[in-house]
């Protein structure tokens, strides 16, 4: 088994994961893992960080299926004996012009973000090693998805005291209620891209939480940030920042140093904690 620091990062083939991994390769004192959920486009982008002079490892991850998520838990436990650093980057969004019907989106889109985000949380966290960081990517559209739901449903996404249950059941319960068309009755967001990033946000305030309550002479970070808005296939070429601009806070939040006692549990947009 090997005792070199281990980084992975998911959805890692292009924008705002690859670059990402790039910084990770200049920085990270261990082995950086490129995944991906195509094995071609997941090694081009190995061949792409290649001909910069950047070692990253590949391997495949499609975090929608459970058996690609215990393949790599299989492999980092038996070749490092668990991980140091975990970047959950892998997401989706429609594009705001699709057709697709709004029940559709919602469950095709929570199901990555939120569900597929949970289900490597589930397998991976308890591999993550004293010390470790884990950085869930979330979003600015979180907050003002937040904004946009009922006040009780705002409580209970606030709450100090909700379970990952309560929130698994409050985002089903999104998809299940635009199915019948009464989400907005329900006090949701007119957001798919927006409920599954609040999902996000939560579960890491969630997650932290249990660390603090389990684990908590073992010193993990975790948090969840918003990248900004980004020049890559989701936000288009109108964005703000290029994808190296949007890598910085998830990387910050991936090199905390080792005697940091936080940031963790919080929300981060540009290097900076924000309210939630
Ligand atoms: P992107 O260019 O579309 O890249 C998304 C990455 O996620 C791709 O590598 C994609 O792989 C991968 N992915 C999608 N579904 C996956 C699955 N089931 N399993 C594994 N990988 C999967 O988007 P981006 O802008 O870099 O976004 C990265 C993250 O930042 C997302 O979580 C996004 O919500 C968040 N974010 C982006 C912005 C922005 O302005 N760009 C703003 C706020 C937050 P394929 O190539 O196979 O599709």
């Amino acid at each position: 088994m090997s005792n070199v620091p281990v980084a992975v990062v998911t959805g890692s083939n292009k924008g705002i994961g690859f670059a990402i991994v790039r910084a990770l390769c200049k920085q990270f004192p261990g082995d950086v893992y490129l995944t991906a959920r195509d094995r071609s486009r997941g090694q081009e982008a190995e061949a792409k960080l290649q001909e910069e002079g950047l070692h990253a490892l590949f391997h495949q991850l499609d975090i929608d299926d459970l058996q690609s998520i215990r393949a790599l838990r299989d492999f980092l436990k038996e070749k490092y004996g668990g991980l140091n650093v975990l970047v959950n980057n892998a997401g989706i969004a429609f594009k705001v012009h699709d057709t697709t019907p709004f029940a559709i989106q919602a469950e095709v889109t929570l199901k990555t973000n939120f569900f597929g985000t949970r289900n490597v949380c589930t397998e991976l966290l308890p591999l993550v090693k004293p010390y470790g960081k884990v950085v869930n990517v979330s979003s600015m559209v979180s907050s003002s998805a937040l904004g946009g739901c009922s006040r009780e449903l705002q409580q209970k996404f606030r709450s100090d005291t909700i379970t990952e249950e309560e929130l698994v059941e409050l985002m089903t319960k999104f998809v299940e209620d635009t199915k019948k068309s009464v989400h907005e009755k329900e006090g949701w967001p007119n957001t798919a891209y927006g409920v599954s990033k609040i999902g996000v946000t939560v579960l890491s305030r969630i997650q932290a939480r249990m660390l603090n309550e389990k684990r908590k002479g073992d010193h993990i970070l975790l948090n969840a940030c918003c990248p900004g808005w980004v020049r890559t296939d989701m936000a288009g070429p109108k964005a703000t920042k290029s994808p190296d601009e949007g890598a910085e806070t998830p990387v910050y939040l991936a090199l905390l140093p080792s005697d940091a006692d936080g940031p963790h549990g919080q929300f981060l947009s540009n290097k900076t904690v924000r309210t939630w």
